[in-house]
């Protein structure tokens, strides 16, 4: 039995088999080549295995998904064979004598930052499609194998990180727990296992090896520990808390129905938090009374070309219409940072955190984000809706969004589609937003304070850097200030406030959120009875 130790993210248990997650990225070296005769001909026998990958996947996806969705496997193949791809390779090769890998890996992203630069959205997307068409060779030329994730049964995902991006695209009734080697308790692979709530860990101290692909292993989200190759005795033990687990989560379930009230009669709603679409029945299930927070970016993870108004509208009317008349807050696209797309064409930045991210980009790009808003404001005639947006700092900024927002209201209006009333928030999620709180409370209807971010911005501590993870005090003195300040400021002007990040979730301050009058709280579904049943359990 060998056993590791983990930044436990969410308090559960999980028995199962390990699967190595590979990460797409390969640990790509620059060698020079003598023979470029050889090294050309192990090139070419590459891209004609590709090429039959290619045929392949598209006949699958054929029958599968129909010819739409397969026609970019075509036009993959299209690109493996256009001329200055590949002579842009073969130069490599053969002036500057590196090694294939090399050759196939800096063309790829040459023409991928090419792509990228261009003012067409439809060929900024494709930057994509040539980095992946260039992974694919590479990963032909070292003989590895696809890295997409198909497990047979649910699996204990093992990685050493993961992106948004990546666990997007996993079959989530597959995932039995992760864990991973880097990766921080306030990263997004965090939030959304929080919201499978599954058995996690962070940050473990493990040195991933291929051989564990495939073995038995325990995942103790309790006690934050890793068993590859579990004793019968411990395995048993394991399985009995498990199932205890499990049956406090049952008891939980008699709260549902109930009000969040507490003893003394102070009310509070208790909302939730999903990203994907299907995470709604996760919301239902657990009977939250709104979502407080539609993470509306993953709509845009792990594809290769942005969704259309159509796509986003179905979506978001699927949403809505199944919390029949609650609540569903709708956060615009926030993307930038750790959420990255590839076909966005966003150039790398020192610092992603404080770069062009969310509303930044929305109010650059236009396009893109009134796109998301007639889809949004199509759907609200479906039942209650608000949009909130991400990442503001100025009272400029909301102005500016205003003016979008009725040109398209109007837009609509024009077309004689119907639309319903819709709430305008913002996240308060940057101290400079906290800190003029009262300000930019007279311009919208609500607040939803984003913790996890101001957090970050507060403290200077990148969210995603597991190293810092000691000093990162998410019961900050500065942190609470601003809470209380938001709170009272938003009261003043009339508005109500809310938490959406997740300290919303955190039981120790429950009893302080309500004290300071907070309206709202926008949990992980799975954590929806458990703070109903602290609030009931105040005063
Ligand atoms: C936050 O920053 O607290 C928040 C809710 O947004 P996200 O975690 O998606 O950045
Ligand atoms: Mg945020």
């Amino acid at each position: 039995m060998e056993q590791y130790t983990g930044k436990s993210v969410v308090q559960e248990i999980a028995v199962g088999s390990i699967y190595v997650f590979a990460k797409k990225e390969s640990s790509l070296t620059k060698r020079t080549i003598e023979d470029a005769d050889q090294e050309m001909a192990r090139f070419d026998a590459a891209r004609s295995e590709a090429m039959s990958q290619l045929d392949q996947l598209y006949q699958e996806a054929l029958t599968q998904v129909g010819e739409e969705e397969a026609m970019i496997f075509d036009t993959h193949k299209v690109m493996l064979e256009d001329l200055d791809y590949l002579e842009a390779i073969e130069e490599k090769i053969r002036t500057d004598k590196v090694n294939a890998e090399y050759a196939v890996t800096a063309t790829g992203e040459e023409f991928a930052a090419i792509f990228a630069g261009m003012d067409d959205e439809y060929m900024q997307a494709r930057a994509a499609d040539v980095k992946d068409i260039s992974d694919r060779v590479v990963r032909i030329l070292e003989g590895r194998q696809d890295d997409g994730f198909h497990p047979e049964e649910p699996v204990i995902v093992l990685a050493e990180d993961l992106t948004p991006a990546e666990t997007i695209q996993m079959d989530k009734s597959k995932i039995l727990a992760f864990v991973t080697q880097k990766g921080s308790a306030n990263s997004h692979t965090a939030i959304l296992a929080r919201s499978l709530n599954i058995a996690s860990l962070v940050n473990t101290d493990i040195e991933i090896k291929p051989e564990y692909h495939g073995r038995q292993a325990v995942v103790d989200g309790v006690e934050g520990v890793f068993y590859i190759d579990p004793e019968p005795e411990l395995l048993q033990q394991k399985e009995k808390e498990q199932k205890e687990l499990a049956g406090r989560e049952e008891a939980l379930k008699q709260l549902v129905g109930m009000l969040s009230e507490t003893k003394d009669g102070r009310k509070i709603k208790i909302y939730a938090n999903m990203g994907n679409v299907e995470d709604v029945a996760q919301v239902l299930k657990n009977d939250a009374e709104g979502i407080g927070l539609f993470r509306s970016e993953f709509l845009y993870l792990g594809r290769e070309d942005f969704p259309g108004e159509e796509e986003q509208f179905e979506a978001y009317k699927e949403v809505v219409s199944a919390m029949k008349g609650k609540k569903v807050i709708i956060r615009t696209l926030d993307i930038g940072a750790d959420k990255k797309a590839d076909y966005f064409g966003l150039d790398p930045e020192e610092n992603p955190a404080m770069g062009y991210r969310a509303i930044r980009i929305c109010l650059t790009r236009e396009e893109i984000f009134r796109t998301q808003l007639r889809a949004i404001y199509r759907a609200s005639a479906f039942g209650t809706v608000s949009i909130m947006f991400p990442m503001i700092i100025s009272v400029n900024e909301i102005r500016k969004i205003k003016a979008i927002v009725e040109q398209v209201k109007a837009e609509l209006a024009s077309e004689n589609i119907a639309t319903g009333e819709v709430e305008l928030g913002i996240m308060v999620e940057t101290p400079a937003a906290a800190v003029i709180s009262d300000q930019l409370a007279g311009e919208v209807d609500f607040f939803s304070i984003g913790t996890n971010d101001l957090t970050q911005y507060t403290l200077a501590i990148d969210r995603q850097n597991q190293k810092l993870d000691p000093f990162y005090d998410s019961h900050h003195e500065a942190v609470l200030r601003l809470i209380r300040m938001t709170v009272e400021n938003g009261h003043k002007a009339g508005i109500w406030v809310g938490i959406c990040g997740e300290l919303g979730a955190d039981e120790t301050l429950t009893e302080a959120f309500v004290d300071m009058g907070m309206d709202e709280l926008s949990v992980s579904p799975s954590s929806v009875l458990k703070i109903r049943d602290r609030v009931r359990n105040i005063g």
